[in-house]
């Protein structure tokens, strides 16, 4: 019998593996649970459905989601050919009619022959040796999610997502700050500045004022089940962040040989310690606001923030452990996992997880050889991070710049170099399209 692909999901993610996956001669069953069974943030039956913005990002190759789109777009793929058609003015951002959209991606979806629709919940994993993507996204079934621990086990399948802002080294001031570790236990790893209580108080203030993201009824809990933002640890008192992760006990300054008022810490993210972490950051905060008022604190005065702090319900499992480059499951061969459930983060990460994982589920029916992505690309650079990254702390991602191999330019021009990662991702995407028969 000739085999097939079940796509679990309907989403951003699911309507791209489908589609790639019937492209090629493969069979499809795409389950989607709405609008039988409804998620908390999704309005309608449709497929494909953004459930909030209405943006997919810039157009441009020199920012994150312009590159990301570009490659996608050089794959042929089906949601963005769609969107298209229904963008809206909104300058250098792709912004599309999201209900319009929405609703011709069913209709195209259901005009395709090889693509079976089945509008039902699935509940479990289904038994069967044929590819599996799972693109159930970041508002999963519950009974899905509970089964899909079989697999996961419950401590690497994660239901809410708190992420502290990541700040480029390039654009700290060091002289207004210093190195140390509390107690100066090990090495001196932590960058940290220093608030007297003017400051202090100040900081405090901005955090309670600023303007915070709305919270959905569905989110209400989960600062109980997580960790506190830290605007709502600072509105519980005025001292409550100098006594909580802006303690500074243990970290006597250099400059003036006693301990500050508060102080708050920056940890390295990554290897070659090109970024670092506002630690216990994780915060509701506008992007604007955060940029606002870090910008005020000394030695941030310049930040350039490669991700903004943000706390949100999100199903994903631990990619580095659960998946490898092929989005496929290291346990059990023929399970895919695709979209937001994957590890990363957006509608456009989410486009591009499902329309690779669609094309890998599918040579695999066909018998056809695999060649992994190229981690100079941005689909590549992805798929690196969320099956490379540390598993211990792993949070999903965007796509950066910060996620492609570093390039060299004279003074470090930074725009000089985000264009010359473009150019060798697009020249490399075009490179892996030929050699993999795309
Ligand atoms: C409230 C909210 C707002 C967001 N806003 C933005 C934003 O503005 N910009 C941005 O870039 N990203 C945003 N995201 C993040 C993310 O990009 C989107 O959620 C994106 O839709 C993820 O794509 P996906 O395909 O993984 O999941 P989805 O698009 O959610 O698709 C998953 C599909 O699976 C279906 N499904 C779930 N469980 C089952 C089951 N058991 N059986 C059958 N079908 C099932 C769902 O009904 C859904 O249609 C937001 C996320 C949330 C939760």
């Amino acid at each position: 019998m000739k085999d097939k692909v079940i796509v679990i999901g309907a989403g951003l993610a699911g309507v791209e593996a489908a589609y790639q996956a019937a492209k090629r001669g493969v069979d499809v069953e795409l389950y989607e649970m709405r609008p039988g069974t409804e998620t908390e943030a999704h309005k309608t039956g449709f497929l494909g459905e953004l459930v909030c913005s209405n943006s997919l990002g810039s157009t441009q190759v020199s920012a994150p989601s312009g590159l990301l789109k570009e490659e996608l777009k050089m794959l042929d793929s089906f949601y963005l050919k769609i969107a298209e058609e229904f963008r809206v003015p909104a300058g250098s951002s792709f912004s599309v009619d999201r209900l319009r959209c929405a609703e011709r991606i069913t209709e195209e979806i259901e005009k395709i022959a090889n693509i079976k629709l089945i509008q039902e919940e699935v509940k479990d994993i289904p038994e069967t040796s044929s590819p599996v993507i799972i693109a159930t996204g970041p508002l999963t079934g519950a009974d899905f999610a509970q089964n899909l621990t079989t697999i996961t086990l419950r401590k690497n399948l994660f239901f809410f997502d708190a992420t502290c802002p990541i700040i480029s080294a390039d654009s700290i001031d060091f002289d207004q700050v210093y190195f140390a570790s509390r107690y100066d236990k090990g090495e001196a790893d932590f960058v940290n500045i220093p608030l007297d209580e003017g400051q202090y108080q100040e900081f405090v203030a901005g955090l309670i004022a600023a303007e915070k993201m709305e919270i959905k009824d569905f989110e209400k809990n989960i600062f109980f089940e997580a960790c506190l933002p830290i605007e709502e640890i600072a509105k519980r008192g005025e001292k409550s962040l100098a006594f909580g992760p802006l303690r500074p006990v243990g970290l006597i300054d250099p400059k003036t040989n006693r301990m500050p008022h508060a102080v708050i810490q920056l940890r390295q993210d990554d290897l070659q310690k090109n970024f670092f972490q506002m630690v216990g950051f994780q915060t509701r905060l506008k992007w604007g606001e955060q940029k606002r008022i870090f910008r005020k604190l000394p030695g941030l005065e310049k930040a350039e923030f490669e991700r903004y702090g943000r706390m949100h319900r999100n199903t994903y499992i631990n990619g580095p452990l659960i998946i490898n480059k092929y989005y496929q499951c290291k346990q059990k061969e023929n399970l895919y996992f695709a979209g937001q459930i994957c590890g990363v983060e957006g509608y456009v990460e989410s486009l591009s997880s499902g329309l690779i994982a669609g094309i890998f589920a599918a040579q695999k029916v066909l018998n056809q050889p695999q060649y992994n992505l190229p981690e100079t690309t941005a689909c590549g650079a992805l798929i690196n991070y969320i099956t490379r990254a540390n598993w211990k702390n792993f949070r999903p991602t965007k796509f950066t710049f910060g996620l492609l191999p570093e390039v060299k330019t004279k003074k470090g021009n930074k725009k000089l170099k985000k264009e010359l990662k473009s150019g060798i991702a697009i020249e490399e995407m075009a490179k892996w399209i030929e050699k993999a028969g795309i």
